[in-house]
């Protein structure tokens, strides 16, 4: 059997390593010049830990730094909204673990023999019978995987009338910086505006901040310096130990729900099938849930059944976390002076396992009745 993987990021990867356990043949379609990632931090929670044990791939724990779960929210002088019970997440859902995204990437593409990795291969169009145009030929497998992205061309080629992206309303930036102080995980919201900062392996700490902006509008890690200058330690001095040329900036966009992930020999995975604001840190941790159903699914029934199967399985769990996610931001974006002081007096009030309600089923996964055990 074969699968054509189109496009090797963190789910089309993952998905070809598990296939690639099993036997199959597999060749990855990725239209970038190498494979690799950007220079980011990456949040792999408890599910996405789960669903690697499943892949295979549990050895991501020895390249990232596990951490404790996010510690909450605070405001942009530094009092708690939401302060999470750290405690009571790590003994319900286990690990989070932090990772540079080019090191997962490594990780994953370590799985794979060289000769199923085919690079500045940009594919056109694909066809429900398993045939794949790219810009260097034809090729065809018995399973091909739409793996590639957001605006993915294997969900255009398929679903032609299907929904475009929607752009969420703020533009977010990431970068690295060195700083060993920052031991928990923790976001601040200000006014239409947050900043996030994660600890990360090596004394590095992954930032990332959004604010409301136009979608297109470019500002610089001056402009953002400016912006958190007055808001809580470390901000201001994580901004300053940055270099600027290595802040990265994506407008922020959200998928609305398909109709289907599968058509003919075709499955759509990741953020090709469901791309959600980064707000709950689930994008890639569904993506490789997606991609151990799909190898399980199609190895057990068979293609036909098996992504019947996978479909069944993915589209109202991603669907919920998707909504989850958009609703986790929508305060953080709010300006009306009013409703952030609202906001920032009430938050405190609301007991941590209420809030905590409203995210945990994001960790929760496979769910009880799924007879699925880690390797
Ligand atoms: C700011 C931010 C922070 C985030 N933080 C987290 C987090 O902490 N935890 C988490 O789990 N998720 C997080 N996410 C989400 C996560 O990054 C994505 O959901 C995940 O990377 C999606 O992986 P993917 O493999 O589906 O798609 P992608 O990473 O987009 O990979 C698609 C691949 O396909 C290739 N490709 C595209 N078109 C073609 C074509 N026509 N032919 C061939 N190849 C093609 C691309 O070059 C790329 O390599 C975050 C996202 C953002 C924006």
């Amino acid at each position: 059997m074969k699968v054509v993987i189109v496009g090797g990021g963190i789910g089309g990867l993952a998905t070809a390593a598990a296939f690639h356990r099993q036997g199959w043949e597999v060749e990855i379609l990725e239209r970038a010049a190498e494979f690799t990632e950007v220079g980011a931090g990456l949040t792999i929670q408890p599910n996405g830990l789960r669903a690697l044990d499943l892949l295979g791939v549990g050895e991501v724990r020895r390249i990232g730094r596990v951490v404790d779960p996010p510690s909450g929210i605070r405001a942009e002088n530094g009092t708690w909204l939401i302060r999470n019970d750290i405690g009571a997440l790590k003994e319900r859902f286990g690990q989070w673990v932090t990772v540079h995204r080019a090191e997962l990437i490594a990780l994953l593409l370590a799985e794979l023999p060289a000769d199923t990795l085919h690079s500045g291969a940009e594919v056109r169009q694909v066809h429900p019978d398993g045939t794949v145009e790219h810009t260097a030929g034809t090729t065809s497998g018995d399973l091909v995987v739409g793996s590639d992205g957001l605006r993915s061309v294997t969900r255009r080629s398929l679903w032609p009338a299907g929904p475009e992206p929607r752009y969420a309303g703020y533009t977010t930036w990431r970068f690295l910086a060195e700083n060993r102080t920052v031991a928990q995980s923790v976001e601040t919201w200000g006014s239409g505006a947050r900043f996030g900062q994660v600890p990360m392996p090596g004394g590095r700490v992954y930032c990332y901040a959004m604010a409301n902006a136009p979608a297109g509008s470019r500002m610089g890690a001056a402009d953002l310096r400016d912006r958190l200058r007055r808001w809580h330690d470390p901000i201001p001095a994580l901004l300053d130990a940055v270099v600027d040329e290595s802040v990265l900036q994506h407008d922020t966009y959200e998928l609305p729900a398909l109709p289907s992930f599968v058509t003919g020999r075709v499955a759509l995975l990741g953020d090709a099938a469901h791309a959600m604001t980064p707000n709950l840190g689930q994008g890639a941790c569904q993506a490789l849930e997606d991609a151990a159903t799909l190898v399980e699914h199609v190895t057990a029934l068979g293609i036909a059944e098996g992504l019947a199967a996978y479909d069944r399985a993915r589209r109202a769990r991603t669907r919920m976390v998707v909504r989850r996610s958009r609703q986790a931001g929508a305060p953080a974006h709010w300006t009306n002076p009013v409703l952030t002081a609202l906001r920032d007096a009430a938050l405190p009030l609301i007991p941590g396992a209420v809030f905590g309600r409203s995210i945990t089923p994001a960790y929760a996964w496979p769910d009880r009745t799924d007879s699925r055990k880690p390797q």
